[in-house]
């Protein structure tokens, strides 16, 4: 049958025959054209601008059109593709994309995602994908062994941290009994991930608590201890706490051992958000700085972050992995087939979703391919980077460190410390730096308010760049800055 048609489509050049199906040459020219753009892309990034984005009037002027009812050529649309969509948007990856939470994926990392696609798999159940369940729990079972957690933890691979949040406080809701007046804490640090995560849970907007945080942009304990107990004599119940394990702001790591001694005496849940941060415990260093991580209930991770891995690869861990199996396992006739073997897990009975992508595939490949060695030194260097930046901040006479670095962020402005400046000017003065970056430099840098002061910031966590990369978009905005202060 495949040899009569390869015949057909090798007549026309167009693939389609009414069918959905395509000749195994072409599949392989496509392929290799897909692998040959993806590589050029790669080996020319750093020589081009780290962004590109257009107005929403131009884009639905080129691109809004209905679905064609004949189709066209597939290497003229793989090309349309890779021409005129995919590179329309910030490149995450770039060395000098410093905004956000940017970095780029290895490359077994993107073609487990073509192969898991490619092999079809649902990763929902152990009767319909034994072989990828059992490695994602070899996956996990390696961030537990990261986290320092205890065997009985496990978990499951989730879209990223706001899905590890929402699936976190489903499990610390329920274990807690399903209460009526539900109420959560967090610094005003804290991603607005866990807002949205506990609007979504049904947590009323006045019982989501955003407590003040210290100099360092840490939460402030007895804040903490005084919401909890106002709430608790108002008659709230307290359901979860969470905690920043690298804050997306600052790097801030709240106090992890206070926060797990609190939360085990009040019995609350506490989640520790470690999207960004928490892969700085594969070096010891990192372990070190998150230390007490491994006391609380649930962590969420995302290895599309600090393990360079495609998007999505977030992961959630729980402590006991039975509390997030009772709050999802729902029985359904449909799918009881699926209770099969002995003993399995079915990682749709561990959150909310049933059909899932194979996301541990690119973690598990990654590794094999490199080895740990090599990603612990990929780790340490953006920590590396972001302590030379600091350095480079603070000799210089017009630059600004507003917090100290943590875990590979660094906020800072440009400010000469002169007296006749006000804050008002200065954030004018960085605004100003902040597009002139934006305009007239490669890199991309994002900005953040830190209690009211417009911060510029980097985050370094791309294996990628170089201090060559960091140095010379520090010294355009020294340059850029210099501008600012002195108009002529
Ligand atoms: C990215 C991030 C999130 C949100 O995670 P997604 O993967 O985008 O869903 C939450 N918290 C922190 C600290 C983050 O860096």
């Amino acid at each position: 049958m495949e040899n009569s048609k390869e015949t057909t489509e090798s007549e026309t050049p167009n693939t389609s025959d009414g069918s959905l199906r395509m000749a195994p040459p072409e599949m392989l020219d496509l392929a290799r054209r897909a692998a040959e753009l993806l590589v050029q892309r790669i080996e020319s990034l750093p020589g081009e601008g780290a962004w590109d984005g257009d107005f929403q009037q131009e884009l639905e002027k080129q691109l809004m059109e209905a679905p064609p009812e004949e189709g066209r050529p597939a290497m003229e649309v793989l090309e349309r593709a890779a021409h005129d969509i995919l590179p329309i948007s910030l490149r995450l990856d770039h060395p000098r994309s410093l905004a956000f939470v940017s970095c780029s994926s290895t490359w077994p990392g993107v073609l487990a995602d073509f192969m898991a696609s490619g092999f079809h798999i649902n990763q929902c159940t152990w009767l319909v994908a034994s072989g990828p369940s059992q490695l994602e729990l070899v996956v996990i079972d390696w961030f537990r062994r990261w986290i320092g957690y205890p065997e009985g933890a496990g978990g499951l691979f989730t879209s990223g941290g706001s899905a590890a949040s929402l699936d976190a406080f489903v499990a610390a809701r329920e274990t807690a009994g399903h209460p009526d007046r539900a109420s959560v804490y967090m610094s005003d640090q804290s991603h607005s991930a866990h807002i949205r995560a506990a609007r979504i849970i049904g947590v009323r907007p006045e019982r989501i608590r955003l407590l003040p945080c210290d100099e360092r942009f840490r939460l402030d304990m007895e804040a903490l201890e005084r919401a909890v107990n106002e709430d608790r004599a108002a008659g709230l119940h307290p359901i979860a706490v969470c905690a920043n394990a690298g804050a997306v702001s600052t790097g801030a790591i709240d106090p992890l051992g206070e926060m797990a001694d609190f939360c085990e005496a009040q019995g609350v849940w506490l989640h520790v958000d470690a999207a960004y941060g928490g892969f700085a415990a594969v070096t010891e260093r990192g372990k070190e700085l998150l230390r007490g991580m491994e006391r609380a209930d649930s962590i969420g991770m995302d290895a599309h972050k600090w393990f360079f891995q495609p998007y999505e690869a977030g992961a959630l861990l729980v402590k006991d992995v039975g509390t997030l199996e009772r709050a999802f396992a729902v029985r359904h006739d449909i799918l009881q087939d699926t209770i099969w073997g002995a003993n399995h897990p079915n990682f749709s009975d561990r959150g909310l979703q049933l059909s899932r992508s194979f996301r541990a595939l690119k973690v598990w490949m990654s590794v094999q391919t490199f080895g740990m060695a090599a990603f612990r030194q990929a780790v340490s260097k953006g920590m590396e980077l972001a302590e030379r930046a600091e350095a480079y901040v603070r000799q210089s006479p017009i630059l600004e460190m507003l917090t100290p670095v943590s875990l590979g962020i660094v906020c800072f402005r440009v400010n000469p410390g002169d007296a006749g400046i006000d804050e008002k000017a200065l954030e004018e003065i960085n605004r100003t730096v902040l597009a002139r970056i934006f305009w007239d430099d490669k890199a991309f840098v994002s900005s953040t308010l830190l209690k009211g002061k417009f911060a510029l910031r980097f985050c370094i966590i791309n294996h990628n760049t170089t201090w060559d990369d960091v140095r010379e978009t520090l010294e355009a905005i020294k340059r850029f800055g210099s501008e600012a202060l002195n108009p002529d």
